[in-house]
């Protein structure tokens, strides 16, 4: 490993939310939210890092020069994914020839959230709760016939949210991301500090609104030694790993880079 970047921060939420659970709970309702064997809501880390990975998708193929193969189905081996295995199998590639290939086609944001042929190098822990009304609340439900619509008396039912303003601790850690890694993950990260991110399901009905707060970031270059001596050495987070000062502006201008002129974007890797 040479460079690791973590942001830390709170999800609060600005509307109820709603993570599907297990169907068989005790608390009697249709559709429950997932809990910590101990009754506390949680955020499962792969599901924050979904919507994280959507919502820098649907940014990503508007900025000149980034691709995504959620979008446009173009050469990233994860969008023709027979067709590469069998140019694969045909040419008999090198481990070598196919890192090459793949650093090549592999599109902006698998080689940032992994892919069948290449790991993430982005990590969401799971995301206990900070504070919350220590209690979940139930709604009731209505199926809406599209043709009267007049509600259905059959497809009544109840579902479980966790109440807004609960706040939950976010941890991101990146590994060794390239230039173009980086600002990407900045990209979600601001979305996510604006108010613009959403987490959970039924969405439509307004559920899952959320805003990051209180985000810090840390940063770390492994090839500087003595940056990797208080690494080594330090136990707390702010003594193994350089405290980022202006985070905001760090964002911002890890977003602008990307606008800059093509040569730098693939500097590292
Ligand atoms: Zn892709």
């Amino acid at each position: 490993m040479r460079r690791k970047y973590m942001f830390t921060g709170k999800v609060e939420l600005k509307s109820a939310m709603h993570i599907g659970g297990k169907k068989i709970n005790l608390r009697g309702t249709d559709r429950p939210v997932v809990l910590t064997p101990e009754g506390s809501p949680f955020i499962p880390g792969s599901s924050f890092k979904g919507v994280f990975r959507s919502t820098v998708e649907k940014l990503v193929g508007t900025i000149p020069n980034q691709t995504t193969c959620s979008l446009v189905e173009g050469i990233c081996p994860t969008a023709t994914q027979e067709k590469f295995n069998n140019r694969r199998r045909n040419g008999n590639w090198s481990e070598g020839h196919l890192a090459q290939i793949l650093d090549a086609e592999l599109c902006a944001t698998c080689k940032l959230f992994g892919s069948p042929f290449s790991a993430s190098k982005i990590f969401f822990s799971d995301l206990y709760v900070n504070e919350w009304s220590e209690t979940t609340q139930v709604r009731d439900g209505v199926a809406i016939d599209r043709d009267s619509e007049r509600a259905v008396d059959k497809l009544k039912y109840d579902y479980e949210v966790v109440p807004i303003g609960s706040t939950f601790k976010m941890e991101i850690v990146l590994e060794n991301p390239t230039d173009t890694d980086l600002s990407l993950a900045c990209i979600g990260l601001n979305e996510f500090v604006s108010g613009m991110g959403g987490i959970g399901g039924m969405r439509s009905r307004g559920l899952g609104n959320c805003q990051v707060v209180d985000l810090m970031g840390y940063e770390l270059d492994m090839t500087d030694l003595d940056q990797l001596k208080n690494y080594l050495i330090g136990k707390e987070l702010k003594c193994k790993m350089s405290a980022i000062n202006d985070v905001d502006g760090f964002l911002k201008e890890r977003i602008e880079e990307l606008f800059k002129e093509k040569e730098n974007a693939q500097a590292t890797s």
